[in-house]
């Protein structure tokens, strides 16, 4: 039947003692390599530099038996399966530990053992025939030179006169093809010759067939080179779709989808002019940075509709190694391309637009640096020649539009940086999210749930009731979750609505009363409001007041916390700036009996801890200006005193020198006893001498104040041109102080003032 010659094993093999099990031939099992006989077998044989597809060992299972010395070897089953090692892993430390990857070629006999140490050698006999392929393969592989041969003349005579019946030929020819059964392969290798993929990739896929063809489908390297092969035809060599731009329609659809955030239309609409006029994508790549929700990603998508393009993010945050950017080296079970192949792969064509999400999360590991691998593809003067460690060709990434988003620039690799243009996007306002909720969040959340503005009503306030009451941030991530929120409550509301009217509209009219009485008795709906706690249907539109919103998003998450936090003196609200936005932040102190020491926690760092200590120092030279004394009524205030000062929330890390007044100002209210004001937030950098210096940030910090319901907000004198960027109706609201020494803040951040005369009785208590 068969002219092919069957495959001989080793008459010497190594072995390794499974108690894992048999394995059949043709099967493949994992087994682990723990004792010190198979450790010696895996390193000297597997991992000295001999390649590791050509190593047979000769499998025997094995029963540990406790009682016998490990040293000696046990006795063995006569029979065993020959083995092919396909994968090793594993690690040295913290102790020797490998795992093996084999499969079962087949059986073998032990004739003698040889050698007992390190490991075992035996002289085998083989037992089974073992073929290297079945007879189809070689068939296979005529037809293949066959069909190239067919090719080549159907081309021939296609160039010299297209004719119709081509089409009948090929689609019979497809058919025949598809008959056979188990013919990937030919399958594949038709895609090949057809795919426009580049002369090297396709020399590649030619080869890398004629050795799948060789291989039995049993071996696990038969499937990796599938998977490989099926890969490059199916990745858009020479796909691509067809710009259209036109910066009029382009402008119309940003204002469409977006409100707000002018600044960042109008750059990235320039951006799409130049690229229009100049007609290639060399220059730098965007990069929106922003705290998130603030819609960043959406901006992304824009431009990609605007473009006519797909669009695709890869999420960047806490990759820190290399191989997903660039793929890992096909030698492994389990390798697969990188972030940026895989992309393509779903896309489908070679220029989408990119979204390099969290370009300041990419981290760091001994699998190398993802910073590098990504500069590679964003360098234009390389990525027409990107190579994926699992394609092991070139891509050319040249036509692919890339854009990259972050929360801070500061933790952006340098190198990355200076090849993109920030364009910094800021958090909104309330107003201005209030507008974004009516005009894009709710219209996408009702038609996602399915839902009419017949069905229900949001009223303004009460989208500003969940944006003070039951959110807290700069973008509108968080207020569009709580919309769903709503929607999800009112679509049950909504369809146990209909199926009720359903019941009512079958029932007789004079029926109708008793009907409604038995749905009452029987069906009580859980409540949304006390309005709708009925169990007739509800009245539409369904109405969200404060009311429905509690029974739905439960009790307010932020509410009267900064008047409760300063009720007692030592507490003062500072403004911070976070790479998520402003965020409003206290500070709280406390004395105690001790030796003068000063307890900093929360997290701080070296700046901030040095503020802490500018603090003290200027508050206990201005003590007896200020008759600020210590709970013995000395005005060295350290005296026989320790002060502890906090910085909640303990476990988010802070740092930066814009801390200084507001430490000061709580020092003061401690040694005092004074209450601050709780309606004022201050922001500042001081100095020995008590001067208050400028800081950054000053925007978003303002509008964190907003946020948070404060009235009124210190800040540094040399600061006071950053107003300018401040929406008009949050200045409005808030009444600015701006200080150039520490006597101008203190003398705001206390009710009357901060003068000695109206210094109350409180001063000698003990807190
Ligand atoms: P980011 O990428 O900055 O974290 P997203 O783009 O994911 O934020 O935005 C979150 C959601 O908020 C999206 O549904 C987005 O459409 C919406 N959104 C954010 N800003 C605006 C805006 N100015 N106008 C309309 N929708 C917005």
């Amino acid at each position: 039947m068969s002219s092919v010659s069957p495959i001989q094993i080793p008459s010497r093999l190594p072995l390794l003692l499974t108690h894992e099990g048999v394995l059949l031939p043709g099967s493949t099992m994992r087994t682990s390599v723990d004792s010190a006989r198979n450790l010696q077998l895996v390193r000297s044989r597997l991992l000295k530099g001999t390649s590791l597809q050509s190593t047979i060992l000769g499998v025997i299972p094995n029963t540990p038996d406790p009682a016998s010395d490990a040293q000696d070897l046990p006795p063995l089953h006569r029979i065993g399966t020959a083995a092919l090692a396909v994968q090793v892993v594993g690690s040295n430390w913290p102790k020797p530990h490998y795992t093996l990857l084999i499969t079962g070629l087949c059986r073998f006999q032990i004739v003698q053992v040889l050698k007992e140490k390190p490991y075992p050698i035996a002289e085998v006999e083989q037992l089974d025939r073992l073929e290297e392929f079945p007879n189809t393969c070689k068939m296979r592989e005529e037809l293949g030179e066959l069909s190239e041969q067919f090719y080549k003349y159907a081309v021939q005579v296609i160039a010299i006169r297209p004719i119709r019946r081509i089409t009948h030929i090929s689609g019979t020819l497809e058919d025949e093809d598809e008959d056979e059964d188990n013919d990937d392969i030919v399958m594949l290798e038709k895609k090949i010759r057809t795919s426009s993929m580049p002369e090297q990739a396709h020399k590649v896929c030619v080869k890398e067939i004629k050795r799948l063809k060789k291989m039995p489908q049993s071996m696990p390297e038969y499937a990796l080179t599938r998977n490989y092969l099926e890969l490059m035809v199916e990745l858009p060599w020479n796909k691509s779709t067809t710009d259209r731009l036109d910066i009029r329609a382009a402008r119309i659809l940003l204002d469409n989808d977006h409100y707000a955030m002018e600044k960042l239309k109008k750059r990235v609409l320039e951006y799409l002019a130049v690229r229009q006029l100049k007609n290639n994508l060399k220059g730098p790549i965007l990069c929106f940075v922003g705290p998130p929700g603030v819609g960043k990603t959406s901006v992304g998508r824009s431009v990609a509709k605007t473009l006519g393009r797909e669009f695709h993010r890869i999420a960047l945050g806490g990759v820190c190694d290399q191989s997903d950017i660039r793929g890992h080296r096909r030698t492994y079970v389990g390798s697969m391309p990188g972030r940026i192949i895989n992309g393509l792969k779903t896309v489908g064509v070679n220029n989408p637009v990119f979204l390099l999400d969290e370009v300041d999360k990419l981290g760091k590991s001994l699998q190398g640096d993802p910073a590098a691998a990504l500069l590679e593809v964003l360098d234009p003067e390389q990525n027409h020649n990107f190579t994926d460690h699992y394609l092991n060709v070139a891509f050319d990434l040249s036509q692919v539009l890339f854009i990259a988003t972050a929360n801070t620039t500061a933790t952006i690799p340098a190198a990355l940086l200076d090849r993109m243009e920030i364009i910094q996007v800021p958090g909104y306002t309330q107003e201005e999210k209030i507008e974004i909720a009516h005009r894009h969040l709710i219209p996408k959340q009702l038609e996602q749930h399915g839902l009419t503005p017949q069905q229900i009503q949001i009223p303004q306030v009460t989208t500003l009731d969940i944006i003070t009451r039951y959110t807290r941030e700069a973008g509108v991530r968080s207020l569009d979750r709580k919309l769903g929120a709503i929607c999800r409550a009112v679509a049950v509301k909504v369809a146990e609505g209909q199926h009720k009217e359903a019941k009512l509209d079958r029932s007789d009219v004079t029926e109708r009363e008793g009907c409604r009485e038995h749905i009452l008795e029987d069906e009580k709906p859980e409540s949304i409001s006390d309005t709708t706690d009925l169990a007739l249907p509800p009245e539409m539109p369904i109405l969200i007041d404060f009311h429905a919103l509690k029974d739905i998003l439960g009790p307010p998450m932020y509410e009267m916390e900064v008047s409760q936090r300063l009720s007692q003196p030592g507490v003062a609200i500072g403004l911070a700036w976070t790479p998520l936005g402003g965020e409003i932040m206290f500070v709280e102190a406390s004395r105690m009996d001790g030796e003068g020491q000063l307890t900093l926690t929360g997290q701080l760092g070296d700046v901030m801890k040095e503020s802490a200590h500018l603090a003290i120092s200027w508050l206990r030279s201005n003590a007896k200006k200020y008759q600020l004394t210590n709970a013995f009524g000395s005005f060295d205030l350290l005296d026989n005193t320790d002060i502890h000062l906090h910085f909640p929330a303990g476990a988010v890390t802070k740092d930066g020198p814009s801390a200084g007044v507001t430490i000061v100002t709580c020092l003061a209210s401690l040694f005092s006893g004074r209450l601050v004001r709780s309606d004022v937030a201050m922001t500042g950098e001081i100095t020995l001498r008590g001067l208050v210096l400028p800081v950054g940030g000053i925007k978003d910090k303002v509008l964190a104040a907003h946020r948070a319901g404060l009235k009124q907000v210190i800040i540094p004198r040399r600061n006071e041109k950053d107003l300018e960027g401040i929406p008009g109706n949050v200045r409005q609201d808030l009444s600015f102080v701006t200080a150039s020494c520490l006597d101008e803040v203190l003398n705001a951040a206390f009710d009357g003032g901060f003068t000695v005369k109206t210094r109350p009785g409180l001063l000698n208590s003990k807190l």
